[in-house]
């Protein structure tokens, strides 16, 4: 029965008795009937809602007080309600850690910040990066540079800067900066220590890109410039071609170390390994370095090492031929220059050795840097690119070897490309056993002699 018809029962019944008592019995019995049936239901009435009053001032965890008469129905749906919406939460509640959990992992520091800048929340790493503590005050009271001032009341949703921390030595953060519901902020700092130094060392070599061409073409300019206004004798004009030909091949020979850096960094080019006959490849490289040099150095070569060798013969030959070209470039005339070839602590070994001018100490560590140069005048004015020892290095790597080099100021330099001995291809016949370890090594001589030494 609904609760409408059990209520309308209720009521018929109190009347039913009154009607009866007042007809059979007396009207002042049915008077009392009423006025006590009134009082006893109002005080019921009442104590329930005290009790619903009471409960609903209490912690929703504490039961619903029972329901009586009408009230039952409603009690039990109420219930119902409050168990869900009790559930509901739970789940929200255990949702809400799982997010705070999980962005307390990140290692981007993230805090909100409302209307005035003052920190609402901050998880972790933004505590540890900044030194956040509490809540409700002014994030300029932790991060303090004056260009961080700037950056918040410029407001732009979206908008960076890059900040070192004073808690972070060494390392570049970027903070971005996201307007949220409301008026809050989002304020998200990361680490781009690595992508900084990448811009860094992209735009230093854009730089160095264009000075290196630039003085070229300011060159080839000139003399096509004085060609064209100027008549000039054959002689002149002979010597201005000569001048225009060699710059436009220093730009050659600048693209080309170019793209072979470019394509050895990539790592794009698998390395197409095979035999090597390296002797016939030092031999020849030998003949290339005496036509280069034109009988003005003396120059040797020694074979004490295994014939063959696995590599790629096309990188090998230019790590050697760029050793070889410095060796002469660097070298005055009458010097000596030995090419050797020889195995030692299981590695093979070819170096080249000069009595030329040598490098300073200072500069060793720097030596195999793109574009790095002891002396910038020199080193272009013998055709030089910067990028020789930097392309040696990387063929090294890509062949799992090393690059090592010592020198000594006005005396000379060794440069040594060291190749592992999984590198070296085993003699078919153990006569070839003769290729035995040297027993002195130039690096331990020219280190005893004080000099500066390095590898890479
Ligand atoms: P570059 O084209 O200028 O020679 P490299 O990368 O080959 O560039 O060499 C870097 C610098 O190292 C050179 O500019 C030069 O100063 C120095 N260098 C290289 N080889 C020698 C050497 N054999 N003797 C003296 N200095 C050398």
């Amino acid at each position: 029965m609904s609760l409408f018809l059990r209520s309308l029962a209720a009521i018929a019944l109190v009347v039913a008795i009154g009607a009866g008592l007042d007809l059979y019995v007396s009207q002042p019995f049915a008077i009392w009937w009423f006025a006590t049936v009134f009082v006893v239901y109002a005080l019921v009435q009442s104590l329930f809602l005290v009790r619903l009053h009471h409960w609903s001032s209490l912690p929703r965890i504490r039961p619903l007080p029972a329901g009586i008469g009408p009230w039952r129905p409603i009690v039990t749906r109420l219930a119902r309600f409050v168990r869900q919406e009790t559930d509901t939460r739970n789940e929200l509640g255990s949702e809400l850690e799982r997010i705070h959990a999980a962005v307390d992992r990140l290692p981007d520091g993230l805090v909100v910040l409302d209307r005035y800048d003052h920190v609402l929340w901050a998880n972790e790493a933004a505590e540890s990066l900044h030194g956040i503590f509490g809540t409700r005050r002014p994030i300029h009271h932790f991060i303090r540079q004056p260009e961080f001032v700037r950056f918040l009341e410029a407001n732009e949703s979206g908008s960076t800067m890059r900040v070192q921390l004073p808690n972070q030595p060494g390392r570049t953060h970027e903070l971005r900066l996201h307007r949220t519901q409301g008026d809050q902020k989002l304020l998200i700092t990361r680490d781009v220590t690595n992508q900084a130094k990448l811009d860094a060392m992209r735009s230093d070599f854009v730089a160095n890109v264009s000075h290196e061409i630039r003085t070229p073409i300011t060159v080839i300019a000139g003399f096509a410039e004085t060609l064209l206004t100027l008549d000039l004798d054959d002689a002149a004009r002979r010597e201005y071609l000569g001048s225009i030909l060699k710059q436009s091949q220093t730009m050659q020979r600048l693209v080309d170390d170019l793209l072979m850096l470019s394509s050895l960094e990539s790592g794009a080019d698998e390395l197409l390994e095979e035999q090597v006959d390296l002797h016939r490849l030092l031999e020849s490289l030998l003949d290339e370095a005496r036509a280069l040099s034109q009988g003005r150095h003396e120059l040797s070569l020694e074979l004490d090492g295994p014939r063959h060798l696995l590599a790629a013969p096309g990188e090998i030959e230019s790590a050697v031929r760029n050793l070889l070209t410095n060796a002469i470039r660097y070298t005055p005339d009458g010097g000596k220059i030995s090419i050797r070839w020889w195995v030692q602590d299981s590695d093979g070994r070819i170096s080249v050795r000069d009595t030329g001018i040598g490098i300073p100490a200072e500069h060793i560590p720097r030596l195999t840097e793109r574009f790095y140069r002891v002396d910038r005048g020199r080193s272009r004015a013998s055709g030089g690119t910067g990028l020789g020892l930097a392309i040696v290095k990387r063929i090294m790597h890509r062949h799992q070897g090393r690059l090592e080099f010592e020198s000594v100021l006005g005396k000379g330099s060794t440069f040594t490309l060291c190749l592992p001995e999984a590198r070296l291809v085993p003699p078919p016949r153990p006569a070839a056993a003769t290729a035995e370890p040297a027993s002195e090594s130039p690096t331990e001589q020219a280190t005893a002699d004080g000099a500066a030494q390095r590898s890479a």
